[in-house]
Formats: C-alpha cells, sequence, structure tokens
C-alpha cells in the first residue's frame, strides 16, 4: 500500500528539520508565533502550487486567536470566505459561531483555517492533489500553533489529520490522536448541519466536549 498523503508531509518535514525543531519543547512567545505564521500567510500568497489561485478573489488563511488552545479545520473556503478573505464567516460559519456563543466562547478566541487556502471553484469538493499540495501549509500552522485540541469539521479535515478513510458519521465526538501527535476531535461540518438540521444536537455535543476539554487541559 503506498504512503498516505499524511505520512509523505511527515516524511518530508522531518528531512527538512522541522519535526526536530517541534520537539525541543521549546515554547513559542506569541510574537514568535505571529511572525512565523505571517511569513507563512506570504509563502500561501504567492503561492501557484496548483490553480485554485487563478479563480480566487483572495487568500483565505485563518481568522482568530493564534495563541488558541482551540483550532477549528475545515476543508476549503466557499464563496463568502473567498469574498472576505476570512474563514467560516458564511452560513455555516454563523452557525459555528453562535454555538460557540452558547457556551459563552467568542469567535475571536479561538484560531480557524481550513486545508485549502483558496477557494474551489463553485464550492466544489477539493481533488486529492490539491489536499496534497495544500496540506503542508495547514501542518506548518499546526506545528507553530502547537494547540492543546483541533477540531475537524467535517470529512476533508478529519480523514486527512487522523490519516484514515473511516467517515465522519462514525468519528465524530470521539477524542483521538493525530500522528501529527495532537488531540483531535472529529464533528460535521457546520454546512452538513445547515443541510441536516437533525445532526444540529451531536454538533453542539461534539462543540461542547471540545471546550470542555480545553477548560480541563488549561488548568
Ligand atoms: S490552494 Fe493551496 S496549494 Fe493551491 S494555490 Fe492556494 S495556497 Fe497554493
Amino acid at each position: 500500500m503506498g504512503l498516505s498523503t499524511l505520512e509523505k508531509i511527515l516524511a518530508v518535514l522531518k528531512e527538512e528539520f522541522y519535526l526536530e525543531e517541534n520537539s525541543t519543547e521549546v515554547e513559542k512567545t506569541p510574537d514568535e508565533k505571529g511572525e512565523k505564521l505571517r511569513l507563512l500567510e506570504e509563502r500561501c500568497r504567492k503561492c501557484e502550487k496548483c490553480n485554485l489561485y487563478k479563480t480566487a478573489r483572495n487568500l483565505v488563511f485563518s481568522d482568530g486567536d493564534h495563541n488558541s488552545k482551540l483550532v477549528f479545520v475545515g476543508e476549503a473556503p466557499g464563496e463568502e470566505e473567498d469574498l472576505q478573505g476570512k474563514p467560516f464567516v458564511g452560513r455555516a460559519g454563523r452557525l459555528l459561531t453562535s454555538v460557540l456563543e452558547e457556551y459563552g466562547v467568542k469567535r475571536e478566541s479561538v484560531y480557524i483555517c481550513n486545508i485549502l487556502k483558496h477557494r474551489p471553484p463553485e464550492n466544489r469538493n477539493p481533488d486529492v492533489e490539491e489536499v496534497a499540495v495544500c496540506s503542508p501549509y495547514l501542518v506548518e500552522q499546526l506545528m507553530i500553533i502547537k494547540p492543546l485540541l483541533v477540531v475537524t469539521l467535517g470529512n476533508y479535515s478529519t480523514k486527512f489529520l487522523l490519516n484514515t478513510r473511516e467517515g465522519i458519521s462514525s468519528l465524530r465526538g470521539a477524542l483521538k490522536k493525530s500522528p501529527l501527535g495532537y488531540n483531535v476531535l472529529p464533528t460535521y461540518h457546520p454546512a452538513a448541519v445547515l443541510r441536516n438540521i437533525n445532526l444540529m444536537d451531536e454538533f453542539r455535543t461534539d462543540i461542547k466536549k471540545a471546550l470542555e476539554f480545553i477548560e480541563k487541559g488549561a488548568d
């Protein structure tokens, strides 16, 4: 069986020193994190590794607090995100924001991003090659931020970060470990919840579980 995208990325990063640097356990200061993320964002802005930059209006790198212990990862920007250059600001994003607020958490206090940094035309699904070439940017983002928990929103980010073919319905709500070393809690993409409101209770339960995990871990 061939290597998965995540395994290939891990092998390359290891060769290129990043994991050794990461393993020193030296905490980056907020300023260092911000600067590293700014440089990474600049690289994404100049990126031409796939064709999506040609049709996208804006780069959609991230939103929120890079010092947060909690990171949300979706799959790709949609139309509103492409217009504003921010992830999760359309209807699905507003749903995520409102569920966070139900539990007293402001959206600005968490970090939100996607696997793909440019919008696929007509909101089509990311293709395998796009995920393969763009996902190393996500891996670098996470290595800089070092979150306590990553909540994967939907099938794409869940399958990628857990290196699995299992679907979101069977994985959601259970804490897992990514091969990258991060705690991962998969849940539905809020767009899926909008399409099927019966998923709302499970989505709320998962977000609550993620926030409780952070609260306990942050003690
Ligand atoms: S989607 Fe990712 S890989 Fe493709 S051009 Fe944008 S930043 Fe580069």
